[in-house]
């Protein structure tokens, strides 16, 4: 399987430390709010890329923070912090306000179909473990402590900025009326940020430095290592980590370890709504319930970000949803064919074609998660097989390659309900009706199964029903 290694500008193979075990750390929500659509976006295409591992037999050991304290409201050192933030709008406690967004962040996974990670680990459980990690950074020579708290000396570390071709000489220049005019380099962050003097903040913890709490990349390099090892498989994220937090997690790590962090880094790209890119402060802040309010599956979202790949920029518009809400229709009437009840064979030339579409589709999604192309592969398969067409395709096709495309995709075409036995009576009787021509009948029989959103086509096998 090969993946484009950000880091290196390059298409990599997988070669896991330790095969066939890979190990995936996604950097996952600030759970001070509902996620936008933007951001379950880049949950879902972390899904697909754990479901391509598996399917190119790999086993994923996928873990995925949950970011309950630290994060600022810039992803650098300034500003509010967004949970303290967050219980201030709702009136409750920075606890309250993680606990309820974190919860609801968990059910998002389960409603989108999204794998569950092994380990889900919020920063708030893992203080001790951050704590060390300042520790062996301050013993190491690359901290310094100011008035609001503990640093990490960015010069200290050669390689800063490497990943994301940092010009660091520029931002210096541009950096010059800084906020924190303490600081020994502009791009330098906190690993330890001291409670405001006076004031008594929800989410507070001792330290050898003083009362406060840790900084945001912090917990990113503490749980990575704590469960998944010194050196990553696979580091996921946004693109829009690779200034900042991936830079600093990168900076930590490697000083504290002597070791690479990550061997492959795959970035995520925006999501784009009327051209402009997703975000709160632009009033484009969708949620799964916008979704569902406007009558759309999740499951059409879910095909919506598989039809566009995770390096491109995606287009989000009711629109294009709409018409990934289609195409899913179509699907959905495809693997209902298994329900049909005229013919109980399969013939030869379709099994070959099954064959030859979990390969194609297995490939696509192993060469760097081609989920446009593999849903061309698949949408080859479901046009032949609409031509034809042939019901009943029972045994091989409902055992096999559904549960294929649903473990490569995620769709939840297996499973779906056969039709009631009374629509089935319905069915017979039109069958009946046609074959002594009693088309004033058929039609009544047809409009009745109509107002039970179920549509028939008349083919050269007898009837095939299709959910409307
Ligand atoms: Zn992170």
């Amino acid at each position: 399987m090969k993946l484009y290694n950000t880091a290196t500008k390059q298409l990599e193979e997988v070669k896991p430390i330790q095969p066939p075990k890979v190990s995936v750390y996604s950097c996952g929500p600030t759970v001070y709010d509902y996620p936008h659509i933007g951001n379950w976006f880049t949950f879902i295409r972390y899904d697909v890329l754990v479901r391509a591992l598996k399917a190119s037999g790999f086993q994923p050991d996928w873990v995925m923070n949950i970011t309950d304290v630290g994060h600022l409201t810039s992803d650098a050192d300034e500003g509010e912090d967004k949970l303290e933030k967050g219980a201030k709008r709702e009136g409750k406690s920075a606890w309250d306000i993680a606990k309820f967004y974190s919860d609801y962040f968990v059910q998002g996974l389960d409603r989108l179909n999204i794998l569950r990670p092994s380990h889900l680990p919020k920063a708030t459980d893992h203080i001790r473990e951050q704590i060390d990690l300042i520790k062996t950074l301050e013993q190491k020579g690359y901290t310094y402590q100011i008035s609001d708290g503990v640093y990490y000396d960015t010069s200290k570390f050669p390689d800063y900025g490497k990943m994301a071709h940092l010009d660091l000489a520029h931002l210096k220049e541009g950096a010059r009326i800084a906020a924190n005019p303490e600081k020994k380099n502009p791009v330098d962050f906190a690993l330890w940020k001291f409670s405001p003097s006076g004031a008594k903040r929800d989410m507070e913890w001792d330290s050898p430095w003083g009362k406060g709490f840790p900084g945001w990349h912090l917990e990113c390099s503490a749980m990575s290592i704590k469960y998944l090892g010194e050196t990553l498989d696979i580091h996921a994220g946004g693109i829009d980590h690779i200034p900042v937090h991936h830079t600093n997690e990168i900076a930590q790590s490697e000083a504290a370890t002597g070791k690479p962090f990550a061997n492959i880094w795959v970035h995520m790209n925006h999501v784009t709504v009327d051209a402009e890119k997703i975000a709160k402060s632009t009033g484009n802040g969708i949620t799964l319930e916008d979704i569902e309010a406007k009558g759309f599956s999740l499951e059409a979202l879910r095909l919506l970000v598989l039809q566009s790949h995770y390096r491109t920029q995606a287009e989000f518009s009711w629109e294009t949803l709409e018409a990934a809400q289609n195409r899913l229709k179509d699907l959905y009437a495809w693997a209902d064919l298994r329900h049909q009840p005229n013919i109980d064979t399969m013939p030869s030339e379709l099994d070959d074609l099954f064959g030859a579409t979990r390969q194609s589709m297995q490939q696509d999604m192993a060469n760097d998660l081609n989920a446009p192309a593999a849903l061309i592969s698949l949408g080859k398969l479901v046009s032949f097989m609409q031509q034809i067409p042939i019901p009943g395709v029972e045994g091989k096709y409902t055992d096999e390659i559904l549960k294929f495309i649903d473990d490569l995709l995620g769709l939840k075409l297996d499973g779906r309900p056969d039709i009631s036995d009374e629509q089935k009576q319905l069915l017979q009787e039109r069958q009946k009706a046609r074959l002594s021509e009693d088309w004033s009948k058929s039609d009544a029989l047809r409009a009745t199964l109509e107002t039970q959103k179920l549509g028939i086509r008349d083919t050269s096998y007898g009837q095939q029903w299709y959910r409307l």
